[in-house]
């Protein structure tokens, strides 16, 4: 997934038991990876981007995360938007993170103006179709998806455990203390400083950040949240976004939707889908919903 998964666990269970259920779990990591990565020519989702004006007949998983990620985007008036790739690309992020050229030369690259309308799903055939121009990007979703399949694995034999994709996080049960596991909110420049920590158990907590996916086009700094508005990196007050509630799924998209609307009308977001989160503005300052106090350590 581009990212580092972590896991810890807490548990007297026999080691080759753990090492078993482990492997299975990031061997789930690998199969969502081989469906849904953009990077991957033989991916699904890349298999779907290049049969573009024609009905695709999807796998259930395809078709219910980009029902859901629709349904967001209507809910948020395209603050969250699964067709943002054509303009991720043209301001820049064309390859994995990792091997992504970090200070690329200006190209004028023309977007066409497309949206998440451009999508039509056939729930009874399971059939998505795309329209000629669009490409569609579950990026802002999937991870969390991706960490809710590692949690129903995981809660069939542990109580108490992390898990990590890339800051779309589960925390179930208790640390190794028998307190709420900590999660620390980085600060956007100085590495190792944190702006808040938070206490945590038996929720999802996910962060969208401006800070650590970006690269210089140009002379403007982009990095890899889009505001589909603009189509070009979200400019906003903001630097983080983080929100909890129970599904991760839910989390990291709502996160991602409401670091795109900006402060006022993402705690309005926020509230009205009865979620906690916590926002980091450029000048450092923290903001949140009445909620977040209680988690906040
Ligand atoms: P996250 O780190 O969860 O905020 O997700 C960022 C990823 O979501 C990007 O790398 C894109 O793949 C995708 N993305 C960027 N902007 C948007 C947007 N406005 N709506 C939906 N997905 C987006
Ligand atoms: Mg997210």
């Amino acid at each position: 997934m581009g990212t580092t998964i972590s896991l810890k666990v807490i548990t007297a269970c026999p080691k080759a038991e753990f090492t078993k259920i482990a492997n299975s779990v990031f061997q789930n990591f690998e199969k969502i990876e081989t469906q849904f990565s953009r990077f991957r020519e033989n991916s699904e989702i890349s298999r779907l981007n290049q049969a573009r004006g024609i009905p695709f007949p999807a796998s259930e998983e395809l078709f219910t995360i980009t029902e859901h990620a629709l349904k967001l985007a209507v809910e948020t008036e395209g603050a969250f938007d699964p067709t943002v790739l054509n303009s991720l690309i043209a301001e820049g992020y064309q390859s994995d993170f990792e091997t992504l050229e970090k200070n690329q030369s200006q190209t004028d690259d023309y977007l066409e103006p497309v949206d998440f309308r451009s999508i039509t799903l056939e729930p009874e055939s399971q059939t998505i179709i795309l329209a000629e121009n669009v490409a569609l990007d579950l990026g802002g979703i999937v991870k969390g998806y991706a960490v809710d399949c590692a949690v129903k694995i995981l809660t069939q034999k542990f109580q108490h455990f992390l898990i990590n994709a890339g800051g779309d996080i589960y925390l179930a049960g208790k640390n190794l203390v028998d307190e709420p596991w900590r999660v620390g909110i980085e600060h956007p420049t100085k590495k190792g400083t944190l702006l808040a920590t938070l206490a945590v158990s038996d929720r999802a907590v996910a962060t969208s950040g401006s800070y650590k996916r970006r690269w210089k086009k140009g002379n403007s700094e982009n990095h890899h949240i889009i505001d589909p508005k603009t189509g070009h990196s979200a400019k906003n007050e903001l630097v983080s976004v983080t929100v909890i509630n129970q599904v991760v799924e839910t989390a990291d998209s709502l996160a991602t939707a409401i670091f795109v609307l900006g402060a006022k009308k993402g705690l309005a977001l926020a509230k009205n889908k009865k979620v906690e989160c916590l926002l980091a503005t450029q000048n450092l300052k923290l903001l949140g919903t009445p909620g977040i106090e209680k988690y906040i350590n």
